[in-house]
């Protein structure tokens, strides 16, 4: 299978002249089109700065990033605007939804400035927050939605013109463990029912057991691998076993 991310030899530096700071070095991997992945490590190892990348928000010092087939180096800005467009979905940890907007017209958003039919819109919508089981607060307003509500109304939003890869950074971090569960089990879904690649980063082992595979990030490099066998309680406690090894923080199973 092609891979739908290939990433060779990225290193990162941040800085001028005189304090340089090496947020990556020497990274290297791969993800199939439909995979469901986790990056994980403790805090400052590098795992936005490989997100942002990745996703093309920033540019790497070196190394090559390939998504879908392009190099996203050799694009120009134009090009990338509407790479990033029709290629990609963000998710951040803070919800981003525009309070004076009902959440509706929220995850509608991007396709009203494509000027997509209305018709279309709505069924599109509809779908997806039938999928998130937010369908019942489209014409409500995010001030009066649960944190995880409106994590998964940004999702909704992030999924609204379909990607073909969806990035979300810590997109639990700030939700109870119920609502964390709720938008993990979402994310499964939108894999198998769009076949959507899902890149998720997060310092959570719990977050992580979710995924199909896990890739552990130290120092700015991938220092460490685990691949589930369906079983996620299993999977958890092998993600367990290696943050543990690493040094790193431990966390409760939701
Ligand atoms: P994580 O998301 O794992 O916490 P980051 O990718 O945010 O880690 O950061 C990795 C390293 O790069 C840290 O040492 C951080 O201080 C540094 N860093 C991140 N962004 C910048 C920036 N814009 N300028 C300088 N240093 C940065
Ligand atoms: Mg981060």
């Amino acid at each position: 299978m092609t891979p739908v991310i290939a990433v060779k030899n990225l290193t990162k530096l941040y800085g001028g002249r005189g304090v340089l700071c090496r947020a990556l070095y020497q990274v290297n991997l791969e993800i199939d089109p439909g995979e469901f992945v986790a990056v994980m490590g403790p805090s400052g190892s590098g795992k936005t700065t490989l997100l942002h990348i990745i996703s093309t928000i920033d540019k790497p010092s070196q190394g090559q990033i390939i998504i879908d087939g392009r190099e996203t180096g050799g694009l120009k800005e134009q090009e990338l605007a509407l790479f990033r467009r029709d290629v990609i979905g963000f998710v951040f940890q803070e919800f981003n939804l525009l309070d004076n907007m009902t959440i509706g017209d929220n995850i509608a958003l991007p396709l009203t400035l494509n000027n997509v039919n209305a018709a279309v819109i709505l069924r599109k919508v509809e779908e997806l927050t039938t999928l998130f089981g937010i369908d019942d607060q489209l014409d409500k307003y995010p001030y009066q939605l649960s944190g995880g509500q409106k994590q998964r109304a940004a999702v909704c939003r992030a999924l609204v013109n379909e990607p073909k890869i969806l990035f979300a950074d810590e997109p639990t971090g700030a939700l109870d463990s119920k609502a964390a569960s709720e938008l993990l089990t979402c994310f499964r879904n939108v894999r198998t029912q769009y076949g959507t690649t899902v890149v998720l980063v997060t310092h959570d082992a719990s977050a992580a057991s979710y995924c199909d595979r896990v890739f552990f990030l130290k120092d700015g490099m991938i220092s460490g691998k685990l691949e589930t066998n369906g079983n996620s309680e299993a999977f958890f406690k092998k993600i367990l076993n290696m943050v543990a090894l690493m040094g790193g923080e431990r966390n409760e199973r939701l």
